[in-house]
């Protein structure tokens, strides 16, 4: 095996799309350097250019100019050998409806040329937990089974990297947690994992080094945690018990006041809520509810871009 330190490495890639007469430009001198054996978040509203990417890697878009390394292999050397190096789990669940995971599993072996004596599908199956369904139609499997199957034929050709466009996208929380776990899984068994993801949370929860895209340009790139420590504006509302004017010294935060309802934002890395609830108490602020929020990509972007 070639020893590499990064499992992608790109450099300057750009990317421009051509509609009838518009000029899309879906990514702008984009960098990235994935480390081995990390699990590395593309961070980005719609648009921002992470399908591109992923595309680009996987060989079905190309780039229009740039350097893009898989594990050590330029792809515009060896296009082949360097798709061999990864797989890929499309954001769509498009899955034959009539395939079994089974059959499923062997189809995409068999495309690969891994021998039959050399194929893990029961293995894959059984670390998935699709054993119970191995031979049941795709049709009849839930979006969780379904979004497992597509990490499964990801895998079968022992991929040392795992590339994941959107896991979580409209799928349940419970559901999001176990994809989480499994990601998890794969990323302690020495496989690299790259994911894009439109929700700071699980960026947040599973990722070491984060890409923040925005309209195809980085606007930053960090380890995870120099990345929160940017992201600390926290919003948090409380339903008053009665309308009643606000005092200086709850004035020192961004506030506003709808009705009853008193919403502030604070900088975590200064005050923490208690401090505020604290504060409400002196001034005898009396409140019926908190809700607190977690500052969304949105806030992150508004602040990446104003600083
Ligand atoms: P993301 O995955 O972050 O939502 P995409 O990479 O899908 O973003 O899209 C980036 C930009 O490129 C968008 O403006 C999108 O409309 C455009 N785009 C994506 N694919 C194509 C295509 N095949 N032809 C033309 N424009 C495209
Ligand atoms: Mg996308």
């Amino acid at each position: 095996m070639s020893d590499y330190k990064y499992s992608i490495d790109a450099e300057n890639v750009n990317k421009i799309y051509f509609k009838k007469s518009n000029k899309i430009e879906a990514l702008i001198n984009f960098n990235i350097k994935i480390k081995k054996n990390s699990i590395y978040g593309l961070l980005g509203p719609n648009g921002a250019g992470k399908s591109t990417f992923i595309n680009i890697l996987g060989g079905l878009v190309k780039k229009s100019n740039g350097i893009v390394k898989i594990c050590g292999i330029d792809i515009d050397q060896d296009s082949k050998k360097s798709k061999f190096k990864i797989g890929i789990v499309p954001q769509e669940l498009n899955i034959d409806p009539f395939f079994s995971p089974v059959e499923l599993l062997e189809l995409q072996a068999g495309l690969y040329g891994i021998p039959k004596n050399k194929r893990k599908t029961e293995e894959i199956l059984d670390n998935l937990k699709l054993t119970d369904q191995r031979n049941a139609y795709a049709r009849t499997l839930s979006g969780g089974m379904r979004r497992r199957l597509l990490i499964a034929k990801a895998l079968v050709h022992s991929p040392e990297m795992l590339i994941l466009d959107e896991p979580t996208a409209g799928v349940d929380i419970d559901i999001r947690s176990s994809v989480w776990n499994y990601i998890k899984k794969i990323n302690n068994s020495g496989t690299t994992i790259c994911l894009t993801t439109h929700y700071l949370e699980e960026a947040e929860q599973l990722c070491d080094y984060i890409t923040i895209l925005n309209e195809g340009r980085v606007i930053a790139s960090d380890s995870k945690k120099n990345l929160l420590s940017l992201i600390s504006i926290k919003k948090v509302s409380f339903i008053l018990k009665k309308e009643q004017l606000i005092p200086n010294s709850v004035k020192r935060f961004k506030y506003n006041l709808n009705e009853n309802i008193l919403n502030i934002e604070y900088d975590k890395n200064k005050t923490s809520l208690n401090e505020i609830i604290k504060l409400l108490d002196q001034e005898k602020i009396e409140f019926t509810e908190i809700n607190t929020y977690e500052s969304n990509l949105e806030d992150t972007f508004l602040k990446l871009i104003k600083d």
